[in-house]
């Protein structure tokens, strides 16, 4: 787990997962914990200054979620491929170490609006439309 205020640990595709996020998760302490996450630190002021090392592996969004098993995930297979699309879009590495400002930055110039239904294709949230809605406004924001 991250100590506070250092930096924040993720695998590939949380970096999306972040900017969709919208108060809804897996369990009542998957969820808090990711508030805590995205709102208390990413989406706070000064949040884009928030640094972010990439990592091949259970992250701090990951740490109380009910699905993971150990290290793993029970839908690792799922889970790999998610990683592997986003990994590729945003030209991660494991070792990276980025701000959420540059994050989104990367994200506006490699990740185009009506992506993520490929790009996330198989994640239960995906048909909801709001990581979609969230990038849209991303795009929108900074034209
Ligand atoms: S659709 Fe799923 S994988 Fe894609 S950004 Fe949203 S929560 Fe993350």
């Amino acid at each position: 787990m991250t100590a506070p205020g250092g930096p924040l640990r993720y695998r590939p595709h949380h970096f999306l997962c972040s900017l969709g996020f919208q108060g809804k998760g897996y369990s009542p302490e998957f969820t808090a914990n990711m508030t805590a996450i995205v709102l208390g630190r990413l989406r706070a002021p000064r949040g884009d200054a928030t640094e972010i090392t990439v990592i091949a592996a259970l992250d701090d969004i990951c740490a109380p979620c009910p699905k993971r098993r150990g290290s793993a995930c029970a839908s690792q297979e799922q889970i790999d491929r998610l990683d592997q699309a986003h990994a590729s879009a945003l030209s991660l590495r494991p070792g990276d170490r980025l701000t959420w400002g540059e994050a989104k930055a990367r994200i506006r110039r490699s990740v185009p609006a009506g992506s993520l239904a490929t790009l996330c294709a198989g994640c239960q949230w995906e048909p909801y439309g709001l990581c979609e809605a969230a990038l849209s406004a991303l795009h929108r924001d900074s034209a």
